[in-house]
């Protein structure tokens, strides 16, 4: 079958691969723990749930303008004032299907064929796909110094004639790492001498830990948001757990928004009005809601710590937001394909090996689930690689005795 090139180039989705791997373990009957994927087990907020049945109940459920209904417009530039500190008009946001959406449609609408887009290892997976999508070519940053963090002079070593963006994922999925305000500041003021777009992928940006912020680009630039480069995502999936309604949002100059709004049109028309209406509903709700989650998951932060402090070989950089911990496993197996696949089998825990994110010798453990899970989870992972750990463990009924080492 002849099938295009390009597409078949793109890779799988390491996340829902694994996802599915595990769904069809548990129907086995196999006690799995799912430490692979980002999603908070919170019910969706009950004010997202009544304005959506109400949208529903009203029978009226048709297509909504391609960039967005009003009201969920509305929504966003009251977000956005009040979490950015930027005014910003109807013509300066679009909702998407997802944060997801909104990155595709931005990068398809800034690209040309072999541009170049920089990205920060360790970064989001889908980001150098997006890339490859839109013709792009990704152009990686890692860290010279072991950690998640670069230092902006390899940043600006990456530049070249035919760079067009940089994304910018603070706080980090799969590291936890919050980029610092100088770093930051000095991003921004490149990008906007040199007319390169700076895409804030702030999906995470309240899930901070302590007394750590993660701060807003448009924090260091003058300029308004129509002459600005900074182009900024968000969306309602981790925040307020509302991953299934898939809707996600872009703040930018109108120009850029007019483009994408003739992309969405063109591709997915509009986004369903029921999760409009809830993502509405959850912004303009009780916001009390993203604290308690922000709660939850900095306990489970806490067990995480706790629970590596105790494992011999391993190294963790303390994740400071997100719901991800990037432990360096190289004292074990510097190839972490094997290394997840090792969990899996013999500790039924799903990770995410690190060389689908750019970092090599590590695993991602997601820690947005269940206490229970996490504790278990890697107390699981002990067991099986560390020979100092205890050499007998419970997977859900079995007891299973270290045989390997
Ligand atoms: N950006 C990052 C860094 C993410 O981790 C995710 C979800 N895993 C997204 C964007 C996409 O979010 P959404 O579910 O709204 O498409």
């Amino acid at each position: 079958m002849k099938l295009s090139t390009l597409a078949c180039d793109i890779a799988e989705s390491p996340t829902f691969a694994l996802n599915e791997e595990a769904r069809l373990l548990r129907e086995r009957g196999e006690a799995v723990i799912n430490l692979g994927i980002g999603e908070p087990k919170n019910k969706t907020p009950i004010a997202a749930v009544l304005s959506s049945a109400a949208k529903l109940t009203s029978g009226e459920v048709k297509y909504t303008p391609p960039d967005g209904l009003p009201s969920m417009k509305k929504a966003v530039i009251r977000y956005t004032e009040e979490n950015y500190n930027r005014l910003v008009s109807p013509e300066n946001v679009i909702i998407t299907n997802g944060a997801k959406q909104s990155l595709f449609n931005i990068l398809y609408s800034i690209l040309n064929p072999q541009d170049e887009v920089i990205i920060i290892a360790p970064y989001w997976v889908s980001y150098t796909e997006m890339i490859k999508m839109c013709m792009g070519i990704p152009v990686v940053v890692t860290p010279e110094d072991g950690t998640f963090t670069p230092n902006f002079a390899e940043i600006e070593r990456a530049v070249t004639s035919s760079t067009r963006a940089i994304i910018v994922n603070s706080p980090n999925n799969p590291s936890g790492a919050i980029y610092p305000p100088e770093l930051l500041e000095k991003i921004v003021d490149m990008c906007e001498r040199k007319g390169i777009f700076m895409i804030c992928d702030d999906i995470y940006h309240k899930l901070t830990f302590d007394r750590n912020v993660a701060p807003p680009a448009y924090g260091f630039t003058k300029k308004d948001v129509e002459s600005s480069h900074v182009i900024v995502v968000n969306g309602v999936a981790k925040l307020y757990g509302m991953t299934g309604f898939r809707i996600g949002w872009v703040v930018g100059p109108r120009e850029l928004v007019k483009v994408m709004t003739n992309v969405l049109a063109q591709t997915t028309s509009c986004v369903s009005p029921v999760a409009q209406a809830a993502a509405e509903g959850a912004l303009n709700g009780l916001q009390s809601v993203v604290e308690a989650l922000r709660l939850q998951i900095q306990n489970n932060r806490d067990v995480v710590l706790q629970e590596m402090r105790t494992f011999n070989g391993a190294r963790l950089i303390p994740p400071a937001g997100t719901f991800y911990a990037l432990p360096d496993l190289r004292a074990f197996n510097n190839n972490s394909v094997e290394v997840s696949r090792f969990l899996l089998k013999k500790a039924m825990v799903v990770t995410v090996p690190g060389r689908e994110f750019g970092m090599e010798g590590h695993i991602r453990i997601s820690f947005a689930g269940s206490v229970k899970d996490v504790t278990e989870g890697i107390a699981r992972i002990k067991w099986a690689l560390d020979p100092t750990s205890p050499n007998e463990i419970y997977i859900g009924d079995k007891k299973m005795i270290r045989d390997w080492m």
